[in-house]
């Protein structure tokens, strides 16, 4: 298996091997590894008759349900080139999308959550739209061109989620993305027996890199279109799930719901929190392990690259709690200058714009990730910040992190985003933005910084600027907190 070429290949050898087996399993329906291969054939050629052909560019917009992976399946047994987009974005990031993409289909899922997408595609002058929630398009497979063979040619355009800038769009070939789920796989260790579950986008890179995980292995995995706690549990326990996971997000809502009960497994199937995409404040995984009894793994990863690292089995509690584990097999990591820089299978091909491609690679190929790390005597990988995210004040560099790191200590905090804001005097101010948990004491700005003074923070760090909200403007995707908002909201405030 793990020598397939392009994702449908993998789909058909799986298929022969357990077509029987369940795939994804959703309320209660069940898509078998053999039912998606036939019924992806269909849809291939229902798009075929739309005019779809190998090369086409497709952009979709649907929620995760056993139709979306359909759709995505027959698109790779097309080898059209799709583009996914979250379903939770609006005019604005949809639009960019099908501009920049020069998409000429649009599938939507019409009126989904009181939204109209069919009428918001029609408004941004989309072409090629059709709605695609219940009813997909069909047709006949003997009328199909052969299936690709080339893997690594663009297939995949991604979005960034924008956190730094606007989005950009990422270059995907099926060979890396077949490469990223080798190494999800890698970093969970799975076996046919376990029951997965997708309660992130299935738009997001993350939909692919987990599919070719089931795909190798031959587990399903519980699809949720809309998920939320406590009504997920009922359905976890009810399908026996053993892997659960998102982002960061996800363990502080397991954990709160553990809390109601402490002592009394939340799902007594669960084996395995694993996520990513975020940072994880050490407290909250000693605080999931202990309470929940359940093994957290946490990895490191971005759209360009979906599995760059993640804790292991066999990594101490204290690496698993402050370090993103250690790369897997094939991937190369770099530190040149304090940042992160990745060369392997896994690395995406470069950007839709050719500048921010040049921008992106170093003369040896590797990308440059943005993101500020050190390895440690064992090749753990610890992630201290983001370029972008270094506060210059007076000339020295403060890292955004570090200060937010330390903040996560304190007990009346909830969460807590430090920026850098315009100052003619230093050039830069520091400003901290708390979100605090209910019912928590008050904070200023001086109880603030005598508390971080305490935990060793030096004084030229110190927050100047204290800001309490009741919640932090957070992406959809994966919850993360836009910092681009929050400057824009107290920049010359
Ligand atoms: P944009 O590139 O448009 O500014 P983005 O980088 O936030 O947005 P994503 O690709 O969704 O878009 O996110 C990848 C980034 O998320 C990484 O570069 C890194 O900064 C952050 N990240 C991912 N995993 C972790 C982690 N385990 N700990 C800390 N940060 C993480
Ligand atoms: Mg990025």
């Amino acid at each position: 298996l793990s020598s397939s070429r392009t994702l449908w290949e993998l789909l058909v050898r799986r298929a022969a091997l357990t077509p029987g087996r369940p795939l994804f399993l959703q309320d209660d329906r069940v898509l078998t590894f053999g039912a998606l291969r036939t019924r992806a054939e269909r849809v291939a050629a229902g798009l075929y008759g739309m005019g779809v052909r190998p090369g086409t560019v497709v952009a979709w917009q649907l929620p995760t349900r056993i139709e979306t992976a359909l759709l995505s399946f027959a698109l790779a047994r097309l080898g059209a080139v799709q583009t996914p987009v979250i379903p939770f974005y609006r005019d604005r990031e949809v639009g960019f999308a099908l501009r920049e993409s020069k998409a000429e289909f649009f599938a939507v899922p019409g009126v989904w959550r009181g939204f109209d997408h069919t009428e918001m595609a029609r408004r941004l002058g989309a072409r090629g739209v059709f709605e695609a929630y219940d009813d997909l398009p069909d047709g006949d497979p003997s009328v199909l061109p052969p299936p690709p063979r080339d893997g690594t040619a663009v297939r995949w355009i991604y979005w960034t989620s924008g956190t730094t800038s606007d989005p950009k769009g990422v270059l995907h070939t099926d060979r890396s993305l077949l490469a990223g789920g080798s190494c999800l796989a890698h970093a969970l260790r799975p076996s046919a027996h376990d029951v997965g579950s997708i309660a992130f986008p299935y738009a997001h890179i993350g939909g692919p890199d987990y599919t070719v995980m089931l795909l190798l292995y031959g587990f399903p995995a519980v699809l949720f279109e809309q998920f939320a706690l406590p009504e997920a549990l009922e359905t976890y326990r009810r399908h026996g799930v053993t892997l659960a996971g998102g982002s960061t997000a996800f363990y502080s809502m397991f954990l709160a719901e553990q809390r109601k009960q402490p002592g009394v497994p939340v799902v007594p199937s669960l084996r395995l929190l694993a996520g990513g995409g975020a940072p994880k404040p050490p407290e909250l995984y000693h605080a999931v392990v202990r309470e929940m009894g359940v093994r957290l793994t946490h990895g490191y990863g971005m759209t360009e690259v979906p599995m760059i690292t993640m804790g292991a089995p066999d990594d101490t509690p204290e690496l698993l709690a402050t370090t993103e584990g250690r790369p897997p097999e094939g991937m190369e990591i770099r530190i040149v200058d304090g940042e992160v820089r990745l060369r392997g299978e896994a690395v995406c091909r470069g950007y839709l714009d050719p500048g921010q491609t040049a921008e992106a690679f170093d003369e040896d190929g590797f990308l440059r990730t943005g993101d500020l790390g050190r390895l440690t005597e064992t090749g753990h990988l610890v992630l201290t910040g983001r370029l972008k995210d270094v506060i210059i004040r007076k000339g020295e560099n403060i890292s955004a992190r570090e200060i937010e790191d330390l903040l996560h200590r304190h007990p009346a905090v909830g969460d807590a985003a430090v920026i850098g804001l315009p100052d003619a005097a230093r050039g830069e101010l520091v400003c901290a933005v708390v979100e605090q948990p209910p019912g928590a004491e008050a904070l200023t700005l001086a109880a603030v910084t005598a508390f971080l003074r305490a935990e060793g923070l030096s004084v030229h760090k110190l927050p100047e600027r204290l800001e309490v909200v009741d919640a932090l403007p957070r992406g959809e995707t994966l919850r993360k907190v836009l910092k681009y908002k929050l400057r824009e909201r107290y920049a010359g405030t």
